[in-house]
């Protein structure tokens, strides 16, 4: 079965968000630990944990990803850098307690042309030595000039780091804004055959998917509803039905046809593209 989630709300409390998703025709979703625009360490009572746990699993929203904290930069060397390990440790233990497969990251940037690299991977290493075995580090590819927007440069940091629980999330919109054409059958093919010898397809955990407003190859990675912006359909059906790549579940990030996220009208067009 295609596991199709949006990023939703936790207006109200994390299980709400269990509730939005299905409200438009999800049975994954992704949402934030708490609020992502500030140093936000989220207190949640195991009672609380528990009970998003069940709900989610009697509802079958199945996985839970968690998006981190957009403030996050882990080749940061100065007080951003300690917060953010605190933080995303912080974090993905909770993950862990909820029943979160894992959380979503965008590393960061780079300072001074790759000189962080290795205080990005010691972070990274120092962080999955606190992380529960039950959960993911997902690095999230980028569509602009920060860390992660080749995939050459992912697969070294997995290789360096070299842990099981590190994993991948391929965002679409970022995809197309780092150069990286899926538009044809065969482009599609090759991408998942590059992927799989760099970095291995079991790595895969998720797929954002979202259009873009921005054109090909311009580094700028401003999310677009499906069939609005410039990817192209093609990418979305390639990937949804493609056997190596079907069983990944996918996430939408879309502004919405109404401006309010991700809504059902989204969620339909992803079902209308299955085989
Ligand atoms: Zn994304």
């Amino acid at each position: 079965m295609h596991r199709i989630g949006a990023h939703v709300s936790i207006a109200g409390g994390h299980i709400k968000a269990i509730d939005r998703a299905l409200e438009i025709g999800c049975n994954a979703v992704q949402i934030f630990c708490a609020s992502p625009r500030g140093w936000n360490f989220a207190k949640i009572p195991e009672s609380d944990s528990d009970a998003f746990a069940k709900y989610a699993k009697n509802k079958d929203v199945t996985p839970v990803y968690f998006h981190a904290s957009y403030l996050i930069n882990l080749a940061d060397t100065g007080r951003i850098g300690t917060l953010s390990k605190q933080l995303l440790t912080h974090e993905l233990k909770i993950a862990s307690a909820m029943g979160v497969r894992g959380s979503i990251v965008h590393l960061g940037s780079y300072k001074d042309n790759g000189k962080n690299h290795k205080h990005l991977c010691d972070h990274i290493s120092m962080i999955l030595e606190k992380m529960p075995e039950d959960v993911e580090f997902i690095i999230e590819n980028a569509g602009n000039r920060k860390i992660g927007k080749d995939i050459d440069e992912i697969a070294e940091i997995i290789e360096e780091v070299k842990d099981k629980r590190l994993k991948v999330c391929l965002d679409t919109c970022h995809l197309h804004a780092a150069g990286y054409d899926l538009t044809t059958e065969k482009s599609y093919e090759d991408f998942v055959t590059v992927f799989d010898e760099k970095i291995g397809l079991e790595r895969l955990s998720v797929w954002h998917l979202n259009d873009s407003r921005d054109p090909f190859g311009s580094l700028r990675d401003r999310h677009d509803n499906l069939g609005e912006g410039l990817v192209g359909m093609d990418v979305f059906k390639h990937l949804l039905n493609h056997p190596k790549t079907k069983h990944i579940p996918v996430i939408l990030e879309v502004p919405g046809f109404k401006g309010e996220g991700p809504d059902k009208q989204n969620v339909d067009i992803v079902k209308s593209l299955l085989v």
